[in-house]
């Protein structure tokens, strides 16, 4: 079974258009003829435009953060799957820690977000992970399997073709502490599990799990190198060129 690796940057609140602009005139020469892995920038709402104008024709794709689960409708400060594509938008992050715990995310919520997502076609990247109190406690496959379940509610295999998970352990996301390869082969193994009972062994052959929390591009290759490890969602590492450009290249 070979699962092309996903590598994909998530900008959080970092970087103006111009900033986009700048970052992809650097980045984009670094990663031209890559064809190993498949490479996305996921930048902030006002960002999007100016990245995908400048990744056209090129191997890198673009992604939200976040939609809504409403087409459209009364909800300030929201955007949908419909706007996303409309812009041509192909991918997406859903769950995020941070949208957990700043923003009121709850499993519900993730849950309705990826139905619109995956019912609108985009490529749906579902974070989830245990925070360090639910690791010490020895929580940490109870909170993946309850996220997991959580997150698929009624969502069938075939709805599902375009879903990712990002396995991102909290206390890794910005801390510099990085799960080992080995740790974070065993949280995927548990995701892969629950994915089985919840879609069956063969969608769950094929789905990807991304390791996310203080990928660098000095860990990276080790990371990398787990069968059970199919790419990486990258936060601060990915906000320089140069240091996202080897991490892709691990
Ligand atoms: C993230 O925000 O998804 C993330 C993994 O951040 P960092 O790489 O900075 O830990």
């Amino acid at each position: 079974m070979s699962r092309t690796k996903l590598i994909a940057a998530n900008w959080k609140m970092y970087k103006t258009p111009d900033q986009t602009r700048a970052f992809f005139a650097d980045f984009l020469p670094l990663v031209s003829g890559h064809t190993r892995d498949e490479i996305v920038v996921c930048p902030p709402y006002v960002d999007l435009a100016a990245a995908l104008e400048a990744v056209k024709g090129s191997n890198v794709g673009v992604g939200a953060q976040n939609l809504h689960w409403k087409d459209e409708g009364a909800f300030t400060g929201e955007i949908s799957a419909q706007m996303l594509l409309a812009l041509g938008i192909t991918h997406v992050i859903v769950g995020h820690s941070e949208r957990r715990q700043y923003f009121g995310e709850t499993d519900d919520t993730v849950n309705l977000r990826l139905k619109a997502a995956l019912e609108a076609g985009l490529t749906a990247i579902c974070c989830v992970g245990e925070v360090l109190e639910e690791r010490e406690a020895g929580l940490t496959e109870e909170v993946l399997r309850r996220q997991c379940v959580r997150a698929f509610h009624a969502i069938s295999a075939k709805k599902a073709a375009k879903l990712v998970v990002a396995y991102e352990p909290v206390w890794a996301i910005g801390t510099g502490k990085t799960a080992t390869p080995e740790l974070a082969a065993e949280a995927h193994a548990v995701i892969r599990s629950e994915a089985t009972e919840v879609f069956g062994e063969e969608f769950a052959a094929e789905l990807r799990i991304l390791y996310g929390g203080s990928v660098k591009p000095d860990n990276a290759s080790a990371l990398m190198s787990q069968e059970e490890i199919d790419g990486a969602l990258v936060g601060g590492a990915s906000l320089d060129p140069k240091s996202f450009a080897a991490i892709v290249k691990y």
